[in-house]
């Protein structure tokens, strides 16, 4: 099932072209249906908080001048203030002259979460979307913390909607730039895998419904620039779709 979040934060089922309104997330139909192309799209989900992984492919962990492997999940957090709906525009600032995509496999959490097991932290999970981890690295580089780099406005494009039914472990994750294929990886290629970051996340912090937490990227980041057009595409789920503009 596809969970989407349209016009004033509605929330509906998409089947073929269609959105079926929903009364929440997983409520029951009203019986109103809307052509998809006729609505706006919004972020899928509304989290108090956005957990994130770095260097979780091995590829990218040597392209950022590392060589081993992490012993554990290296986390940060992402404020919801970053986010940004399919379609919207990220803005590229005036302070960075290095923004760079990350296309990632994003977890959506269905119910609240404190120290469960791997074994069992699957059955926590809403669904799966796509993230777009925007990041400014020069300032990621020269900042004492990754606020800026990281939780700027709009710096985490997050939908189109959320797939309910996908087994994350062996997912394709591919970005584009103006059509052209930058990253390509798969989820199977993870350090840590899906129920391996939820069990250690929630082993000291609750992860509450709608918490998102992003995956880590594939090698092959790279710059935007303004009046690019960047997707990321996650298997079984869809494609994001965002250009970059100049931040007014
Ligand atoms: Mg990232």
């Amino acid at each position: 099932m596809k969970i989407v979040r349209f016009n004033e934060g509605r929330y509906g089922v998409l089947e073929g072209p269609w959105v079926y309104a929903t009364e929440g997330p997983l409520g029951k139909r009203t019986g109103e249906r809307y052509q998809l192309a006729s609505v706006e799209l919004l972020v899928p989900a509304e989290p108090s908080k956005i957990v994130a992984v770095g260097k979780n492919y091995l590829g990218h962990v040597r392209e950022m001048g590392g060589e081993a492997p992490p012993q554990e999940p290296g986390l940060f957090l992402i404020a919801p203030n970053a986010l940004l709906p399919h379609g919207g525009t990220i803005p590229y600032p005036s302070w960075t002259k290095e923004l760079h995509y990350e296309g990632e496999l994003a977890v959506v959490i269905g119910e609240r979460m404190k120290k469960v097991p791997a074994e069992k932290a699957l059955g926590y999970v809403l669904g799966y979307t796509a993230a777009n981890d925007i990041t400014a690295r020069d300032r990621q580089k020269t900042d004492l913390q990754w606020v800026r780099a990281k939780s700027a406005d709009g710096f985490l494009p997050l939908g189109p909607w959320i797939e309910t039914d996908l087994d994350p472990s062996d997912l394709s994750v591919r970005t584009y730039v103006n059509g052209e294929l930058r990253q390509e990886g798969k989820t199977s290629d993870m350090v840590f895998s899906v129920p391996e970051i939820l069990a250690y996340i929630s082993s000291f912090m609750t992860l509450c419904p709608g918490d998102v937490v992003l995956t880590g990227t594939p090698e092959g980041v790279g710059p935007l620039v303004v009046g690019d057009l960047v997707e990321v595409a996650v298997e079984g789920v869809g494609t994001l779709k965002n250009e970059v503009g100049r931040e007014t």
